[in-house]
């Protein structure tokens, strides 16, 4: 049998490297802008089209190629970046393994113009799966222009296999901001057909980060500084009541790059301990410096990995000396978090005598009962207000008439304050109380044939997670016109998801005035908030999102009409009047399905008298 062994043709083995070089887009900026800082770039611009897949330009003004690297530079293992073996144990640049653009050029139509300090002319390549179409002389500045056009023309599976221009966009925005968080000391621009996303100046890293996320990223800051034989430690963490609902701001760089450890977010996790809410997360952007011999240089390109030589003694240097200055910068003793208002004694009231609190319990409550028979028990205990009859009443039309009952749901969140005290104070003129509460948490209430138990939170996350839903898909909600539009600030990438969920969003009440770059506009909200939560709430649904990227419309409302419902329910540990007990009793049986939470959580359970009877056998 003849031999059947052959060398791949170079454009084929390019084809294979492409596909772990380059995954989307977003991997070109990465390589490029990589190159363009090893060149001693000190301005780089980014142009985008079509989130890359049309164009990705980079242009900088480092210190070019010759005719002769130009053309070298497109071979696979090509590098001006290691000539021995030995360079790669002392390694300061970025790339290395001369892959890139021999890669970037097998899947995409390549121009490539640069030119040196002193060379007269340039040269112009265009370089097309791996073969160079033209070559010629041209007129450029100092530095290099390259543009990838039509990325993966010739993979129409990889091409297919991209995200939407949203999803793509944001891993753009993400490897960019990584590469600009670590050199403030060159100039970045980013745009995207047209519209300038990111214009950052030459600065410090603090005014750098505070230039990358916005408005008043900078009061947020505490710095951290720290100098050891092993590790040098500059950067900053976020003041621990700033902490974010996801992990979206918290960036390692070491030796000017981004990497992802866990180890060492544990560290600073650690070091915030006790300081943070439950699930929340601190920022940080922590710039590391080691000896490149300390760590593992054989980094895949496209991995943010890494190996340290000593990572238990790193550990413990991130720890204490952020633990160092949070303490120092005074942040730790003013947290005062989950502070529990049950227990905030009104100072009158020190010296008395707690009354017991006055349980009554409504031996006829059923609440799987019909709508009038509700309406006739609890008519007699309306000590709410209703504000704004006409408006909230639309608000719910199109709903079953069962839900019609005389509930302004506002009221059931927010005069849960005002009943605070009352254990010390005069008696509360007593209503008509059919239910009442346990640990701040459920709602107990009794039914004919024995006792409801129903998990507050739970029950309204449900109620007004249909009313939600209801508001998106058919009817659109009232909204309340703000006096003075709130301006909230969000980092571009927050701002991109906001633009995709825009019109889901304005569906329940919202509506966006302005949305540019940093900041959005808000001159509308939906009835059933206060302005005061809008930030919050906002956040937490784009830290849900990301978590969890919808990839269809309907799956995009029901995530948006859950995670507003869960933000805005009534949390455990709210002392609820009887008022807003029995209305959010009232709403949940209404409800298509009380029985479980939008999360798949018992919303309720009970226990029959038959129970209870075996019980006291
Ligand atoms: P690597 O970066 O690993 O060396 P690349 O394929 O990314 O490999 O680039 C190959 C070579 O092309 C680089 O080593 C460098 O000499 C040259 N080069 C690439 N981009 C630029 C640039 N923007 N300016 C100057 N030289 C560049
Ligand atoms: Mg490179």
């Amino acid at each position: 049998m003849s031999d059947i062994i052959q060398l791949l043709p170079d454009h084929v083995a390019n084809q294979i490297a492409a596909g772990e070089v380059v995954q989307r887009p977003a991997s070109v900026i990465k390589e490029l802008l990589e190159n363009s800082i090893d060149a001693n770039a000190t301005r780089i611009q980014v142009v985008i089209k079509d989130a890359g897949k049309t164009l990705v330009q980079i242009i900088d003004d480092g210190i070019g190629m010759s005719l002769t690297d130009a053309r070298m530079s497109f071979e696979r293992h090509a590098t001006s970046k290691i000539k021995l073996a030995d360079d790669l144990f002392s390694l300061k640049t970025k790339g290395f393994r001369g892959e890139a653009l021999a890669s970037i050029a097998a899947i995409a139509h390549v121009e490539l113009r640069t030119k040196t300090e002193n060379d007269e002319v340039g040269t112009c390549l265009k370089v097309e799966g791996s073969q160079v179409v033209s070559q010629d002389a041209c007129v450029t500045p100092k530095g290099t222009n390259i543009c990838v056009k039509n990325l993966f023309y010739n993979i129409p599976a990889r091409r297919n296999f991209l995200k939407s221009d949203n999803v793509e966009t944001r891993h753009i925005i993400d490897e960019f901001q990584r590469v600009a968080f670590a050199h403030p000391n060159i100039s970045f621009s980013l745009t995207h057909n047209g519209s300038e996303l990111f214009q950052l100046p030459i600065t410090n890293f603090r005014q750098r980060i505070t230039n990358i996320l916005g408005g008043k990223t900078n009061e947020k800051l505490v710095p951290v500084e720290e100098d050891t034989e092993i590790v040098k430690i500059s950067g900053f963490v976020g003041k621990p009541e700033f902490a974010k609902k996801s992990r979206g701001e918290q960036f390692f760089f070491v030796n000017d790059r981004f990497i992802k450890s866990a180890y060492l977010n544990h560290a600073v996790t650690a070091s915030f301990e006790g300081l943070l809410k439950d699930k929340s997360y601190p920022s940080y952007f922590l710039y590391l410096e080691v000896d490149p011999k300390s760590i593992d240089i054989n980094i895949h390109p496209t991995k943010t990995e890494i190996k340290f030589d000593d990572e238990h003694a790193l550990y413990a240097i991130l720890k204490s000396s952020i633990k160092h200055s949070l303490g120092q910068f005074n942040v730790a003793p003013i947290l005062d978090f989950e502070r529990d208002s049950g227990l905030d004694t009104p100072y009158d009231y020190k010296n008395k005598d707690a009354d017991a609190p006055q349980v009554e319990v409504d031996r006829n409550f059923n609440p799987f009962q019909t709508e009038n028979n509700f309406k006739a028990q609890y008519s007699g205990g309306g000590n709410y207000k209703r504000e704004k009859p006409a408006e909230w009443e639309s608000l719910y039309s199109g709903m079953h008439s069962e839900t019609d009952t005389d509930i302004d749901i506002r009221q059931v969140e927010f005069e849960s304050e005002e009943v605070t005290g009352n254990l010390f104070g005069a008696k509360e003129e007593q209503t008509e109380k059919s239910t009442f509460q346990v640990q701040k948490k459920y709602i107990v209430s009794t039914l004919k044939s024995g006792i409801l138990v129903i998990d507050q939170h739970r029950a309204h996350t449900r109620v007004l997670y249909e009313e939600l839903l209801k508001n998106i898909t058919v009817s659109s909600a009232v909204s309340q016109q703000l006096l003075f539009p709130l301006r909230l600030q969000f980092n571009s990438h927050e701002v991109e998801m906001l633009k995709e969920i825009k019109d889901s969003l304005e569906q329940t009440g919202f509506v966006f005035s302005a949305i540019n770059n940093a900041e959005v506009e808000i001159s509308g909200i939906p009835t059933l908030i206060s302005e005061s939560e809008v930030e919050i709430l906002l956040e937490q649904l784009l830290a849900d999102f990301e978590k969890d990227v919808p990839d269809n419309g309907f799956s995009q409302t029901d995530l948006l009409a859950k995670s507003l419902a869960n933000s805005m329910a009534v949390r455990s540990g709210t002392l609820l009047n009887s008022t807003e007990q029995q209305h959010i009793v009232n709403r949940l049986f209404a409800c298509k399905e009380p029985a479980l939470s939008p999360f798949n959580k018992t919303v309720f359970t009970t226990l029959s008298v038959d129970e209870l009877d075996k019980k006291f056998a």
